[in-house]
């Protein structure tokens, strides 16, 4: 390979200041682009460093970097952490207040800015996009470029404005990148963003760190079942998305109730009490925040540990984009995902509502439909999600739920065509509560018609459990289908010609046992000893590790920024392992820049050195 001179001086300021060693996976490509000045794609996993492919080109091509980034949480903790790193970063967003923009703008007139962080409603609007035309730039960034897609799950009209860029600022490299783009988003972004001619890197979604679980809700409810999994993962930090603002509430109260340190987030909050909340969860190490997805995109926080979905998302490129948010610091990391077969029936109802074309709805189906495939499936996850990315088929993770304990199947045909008939003879009119007790002969109040039916109390040999999963099943299999009659869903028969093979017995149905209770608990418990940061220290390397949080944490307290600013917890981590006894020693250490150095090094040693007798 040739030397790259370009590249070389890209590595060299990615170690001086950002203290890592060397490139990972697409970056050094994506990098010797824009150095080269031109234009590119670039989808990297979450957690792949996509910030580096535009700060180091930003720092070395003369003139301002301007990044677009859809939200000011994320933009506030970027340019925390440049100035971090010693770098001159600023952003200019609707929190500033005008002495700031003045600032700012002074220091954009002078040239002495490397990066500026703008929201796209910011730059489009006004004059702003104007006063940086007649300034030299080093390259336009567009961060979360899948926004720009009505194919994705975060469409963002605003974005879409964002191609007269290429007008504006015809010979200035743009990048756009993010962490979730299938083939037809890519292309969307290409046109949208006038992107054609450039060059395309797409990394692999793999994500070794993650650690991926999903099980249908039972009967315990899904609020109940997320407090277990909270309970059983103490001291870590977590985020659990809740379908709706008012869960989302309910479900903060029930954990904070049980002594879990649990925020409510949503839009639906005053501004400031959001923005406090958002502030705690990012400078505590243990924070739990449960949220809609509009918390999305913000979160840059490193640390967090699990990512629970108390209510499925809405499709895969959502569920990897949330649950990629867990583990970014390369840590092991856990995805669990609640899901049940009246959430299907809710997405879709929903995809049906909604006013557009009836392609873009056909596609927002099949998306629905891919999701609860992926969840429901009974291989591994980790690779449905690849394939679903469009990756060649790729190793099982050997770490997933599906991979670690595969569940048992049984034939349960003849109970399906028990239950489809009871359906079929109640006519539609009921939910899935009343079926189950009609089939048990239970039903309370029974009115004279049903208890003449000759499918009253017929699977009374069964379990309440039993039939419950096997009519998700059936859901599943689309051989019934449940009405959400506003929020009092109704069962009714799915599509005829399946049902008819079933009562023919040309067709087999297939239950999966759920793992019993103990059985979880336990599983639950062995996953939280795995992704501790700690898993396998010594007791010295742990103290040291604790000690060096708690200084980072009065750095963090006095500087008004989160822990993960300072240092990282792998960084941490590796110190507390390697043990520095000098400044060079330390510099070693990935993530320890000179700024860093300079600042908190002989700090640090003195940590290490620990209290003097
Ligand atoms: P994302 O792609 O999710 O935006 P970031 O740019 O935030 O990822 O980077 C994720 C983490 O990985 C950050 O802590 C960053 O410092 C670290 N990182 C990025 N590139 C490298 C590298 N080449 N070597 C080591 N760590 C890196
Ligand atoms: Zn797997």
């Amino acid at each position: 390979m040739a030397f790259d001179a370009p590249v070389e001086s890209a590595r060299e300021v990615l170690r001086r200041t950002f203290g890592h060693q060397d490139f990972r996976g697409l970056q050094a490509g994506v990098v010797g682009e824009v150095l080269a000045g031109r234009s590119a794609l670039a989808v990297l996993p979450t957690g792949g460093g996509k910030s580096l492919c535009y700060q180091i080109p930003a720092l070395i091509r003369p003139g301002l970097g301007l990044v677009v980034s859809p939200l000011i949480a994320l933009m506030a903790d970027q340019v925390a952490g440049l100035q971090q790193l010693g770098v001159a970063a600023a952003r200019l967003d609707s929190n500033a207040t005008s002495d700031e923009r003045q600032a700012t703008w002074r220091r954009i007139g002078e040239g002495t800015l490397d990066l500026l962080y703008v929201s796209p409603e910011g730059l489009m609007a006004g004059a702003m996009l104007e006063r940086l035309s007649n300034r030299p730039l080093a390259l336009v960034a567009i961060d979360e470029a899948h926004c720009v897609s009505q194919w994705g799950h975060d469409f963002r009209p605003e974005y879409r404005s964002l191609g007269r860029l290429a007008e504006v600022f015809p010979a200035v490299p743009r990048l756009a990148v993010t962490a979730t783009a299938d083939a037809r988003t890519r292309e969307d972004i290409r046109t949208e963003l006038r992107l054609q001619g450039a060059a395309e890197f797409v990394d692999s979604f793999a994500r070794p760190e993650l650690q991926l679980q999903a099980e249908r809700k039972t009967s315990v409810g899904a609020h109940a079942r997320v407090q277990q999994l909270v309970q059983a993962r103490p001291d870590r930090a977590g985020v659990i998305y809740a379908g709706s603002r008012k869960s989302t509430d309910e479900l903060a109260d029930r954990l904070a109730g049980v002594g879990v340190p649990a925020l409510a987030y949503h839009a639906g909050l005053d501004k400031r009490v959001r923005e406090d909340r958002l502030k705690r969860f990012l400078d505590e190490d243990e924070a739990v925040i449960v949220a809609t997805i509009a918390f999305g995109m913000g979160i840059d926080k490193p640390d967090v540990r699990y990512v629970i979905h108390a209510d499925p998302p809405a499709s895969v490129e959502a569920y990897w984009q949330e649950v990629g948010r867990a583990g970014r610091d390369g840590q092991p990391a856990e995805g669990i995902t609640l899901y049940g077969a009246s959430d299907l029936a809710w997405a879709l109802r929903r995809i049906d509502e909604r006013e557009v074309s009836a392609e873009v709805k056909q596609v927002q189906v099949r998306k629905a439909r891919q999701l609860y495939a992926m969840l429901d499936g009974l291989a591994c996850r980790a690779v449905a999600v690849r394939r679903y990315f469009g990756e060649e088929v790729v190793e099982p993770c050997g770490q997933c739920d599906l991979c670690t304990s595969p569940p048992e199947a049984h034939d349960a045909t003849k109970p399906a065509q028990m239950a489809l008939s009871a359906v079929h003879r109640l006519g539609g009119r009921f939910g899935r509560g009343r079926v189950v007790d009609h089939l048990l002969g239970k039903t309370r109040d029974v009115q004279l018609f049903e208890a003449q039916l000759s499918t009253f109390g017929v699977g009374a040999d069964r379990s309440a459990v039993e039939w419950r999963s096997l009519l998700d099943q059936l859901l599943f299999d689309g051989l019934l289908r449940e009405e959400p009659n506003d929020g009092r869903p109704l069962v009714a028969l799915g599509d005829p010609a399946a049902v008819r093979e079933v009562y023919r017995g040309e067709r087999k149905v297939e239950v999966r046992a759920p793992a019993p209770r103990r059985e979880r608990v336990r599983r639950d418990r062995q996953d939280y000893e795995r992704t501790g940061p700690l898993a396998a220290e010594s007791p010295q390397t742990s103290a040291l590790f604790e000690a060096l949080r708690a200084w980072r944490k009065g750095q963090a307290q006095l500087q008004s920024v989160p822990p993960y600013v300072i240092f990282h917890d792998k960084t941490l981590l590796e110190i507390a392992q390697v043990r520095p006894s000098d400044l060079g020693r330390l510099g070693a250490v990935s993530g320890v820049g000179q700024g860093k150095l300079d600042r908190y090094g002989a700090a640090v040693l003195e940590v290490v050195r620990g209290p003097s007798e």
